[in-house]
């Protein structure tokens, strides 16, 4: 895909409302049924600190509406992106921000996982929350990803860990669903999080304001890309 054509889509998704746009080739991370795919973009909108900024013990009913709003966001730019590719001569397929999947083993996880080409574009790393980390924006962003079979360029290196030692997300967890590990690449999720533990707790605490999708405590938590605008 030429330069202009990824500036062009780039600035348009910028435009919209994303705070980072990202390239990557995805070959280990894609499941079978998606093999034809080489490459993803990578979709960020970054949350409102003053919407995050609230939680404390507890999600908000504004963070919930947020984070609904966040993803309605980025399913468009997924869309857009596609309709860019497609004119391109391009195939491409969007992965919505939030949707589990249950034919896959995994109850808890997406067709894909959005943090994985995040992370293979360079833009950050799975911290110890299981959260995707970016060292700007902390894991205060939400996610969405496209696939597609046109060549983009992905010169970046993946990010390791720059979690260290801090344990700030896991002494903010009321389910103990972070287990304390540096994630390294290649890992499985659960050997660093229980995300029964997490999504139990958030039905049973929480389900009130956000039906159970919400609690941000880990994401409120970390250090990374808290202080931006303060
Ligand atoms: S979302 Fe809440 S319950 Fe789940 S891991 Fe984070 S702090 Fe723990
Ligand atoms: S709170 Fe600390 S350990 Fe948790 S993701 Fe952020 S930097 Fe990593």
């Amino acid at each position: 895909m030429d330069e202009d054509f990824l500036s062009d889509l780039r600035r348009r998704l910028l435009y919209e409302g994303l705070c980072e746009v990202g390239f990557s080739r995805i070959d280990e991370t894609v499941p079978p049924d998606l093999a034809r795919y080489h490459y993803a973009v990578t979709l960020m909108y970054r949350m409102s600190d003053a919407v995050v900024d609230e939680i404390d013990n507890s999600p908000t009913y504004a963070y919930f509406q947020h984070y609904r709003a966040a993803n309605a966001l980025l399913d468009r730019c997924a869309l857009i992106t596609c309709e860019m590719l497609r004119r391109e001569g391009a195939a491409a397929y969007p992965i919505a921000a939030s949707q589990s999947v249950h034919d896959r083993g995994d109850k808890y996880t997406g067709i894909y996982q959005h943090k994985s080409a995040a992370v293979a574009a360079g833009l950050g790393w799975i911290g110890k929350s299981a959260l995707f980390v970016s060292p700007k924006h902390g894991p205060r962003v939400r996610l969405a990803t496209v696939l597609t079979d046109a060549e983009l360029p992905c010169e970046t290196v993946p990010m390791e860990s720059r979690c260290g030692s801090c344990t700030l997300c896991v002494k903010a967890c009321p389910s103990g669903a972070i287990l304390g590990k540096n994630y390294v690449r290649g890992m499985e999720r659960s050997e660093i999080f229980d995300a029964e533990k997490c999504s139990r707790h958030m039905k049973q605490a929480f389900g009130h304001i956000g039906r159970g999708a919400v609690c941000g405590l880990c994401m409120r938590a970390c250090p990374w890309g808290a202080s931006l605008n303060h």
